[in-house]
């Protein structure tokens, strides 16, 4: 008898050891899961209700002296829903591509013909360049928080910065911050609109931004470049007042 009740008993330790380690795994789950779910409905419920956003896509033709380059992604492709919606926020990325040629072109050209993925946005910025993948009142596919109602995908105009290591980082941030002014101004839109990637998801985006701590100082630029933009629009035209 002594033998089967041993066994017994070392059955009914195991049982309550894979139960105590189910129960840690589903707490641990439940813990990342809610963490998350705190990130991603932060925009959840709009701080203003009455506030009207723009839905039309108003084309910019440059921003801080570029000129920009419309090469949208065709229909047919999964990473143009072509959905339109509200806009409300600007959302910063970087595209985590160092390598030699990564520019804003290459990243047009990729998304122009590589119909393999959904994953789209609507800008992408290099040193010298500014190209636009997808009208600014479209849904793209970039935030990470698939379909929440007042999240990054459904709401946001995605930009994308370049860091090939053969482009020139601080000028694509100076340019960056001039197209993120231009479209506050376009859409009727403040300070408070700008998003980071890291706003609605656990990924840190802008990796090398937040990395280096520039957060802060990126943010100042584009609002020096929005108030500049207002005060022109302020200022009397030429040849009027005093
Ligand atoms: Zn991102």
């Amino acid at each position: 008898m002594g033998m089967k009740k041993a066994k017994r008993q070392r059955r009914k330790l195991l049982y309550i050891l894979v139960g105590i380690l189910t129960a840690l795994l589903c707490a641990l789950f439940l813990l990342v899961f809610f963490t998350n779910r705190a990130n991603v409905l932060q925009d959840e419920e709009p701080q203003d209700p009455g506030r009207v956003y723009a839905v039309v896509n108003n084309e910019l033709g440059s921003a801080g002296g570029i000129e920009i380059i419309h090469a949208y992604i065709p229909w047919d492709s999964p990473r143009r829903p072509g959905e339109v919606r509200e806009i409300r926020y600007i959302t910063i990325h970087e595209t985590d591509n160092r390598s030699r040629g990564s520019d804003a072109e290459a990243h047009s050209r990729y998304l122009l013909n590589d119909a393999n993925d959904s994953t789209s946005w609507h800008y992408t910025v290099d040193d010298g360049h500014i190209y636009h993948h997808l009208p600014d009142n479209e849904i793209a596919w970039n935030a990470g928080d698939q379909r929440t109602k007042y999240g990054g995908n459904i709401n946001g105009i995605g930009i994308e910065m370049c860091v090939n290591i053969d482009g020139d980082y601080d000028q694509t941030l100076r340019n960056t911050a001039a197209l993120t002014a231009a479209l506050l101004d376009n859409y009727g839109m403040t300070m408070d609109d700008v998003r980071f990637h890291s706003d609605f998801m656990h990924k840190v985006c802008p990796h090398r931004l937040i990395t280096e701590g520039r957060t802060g100082e990126f943010l100042h630029m584009i609002e020096e470049d929005l108030l500049e933009i207002q005060a022109a629009k302020a200022a009397p035209a030429e040849g009027e007042g005093e």
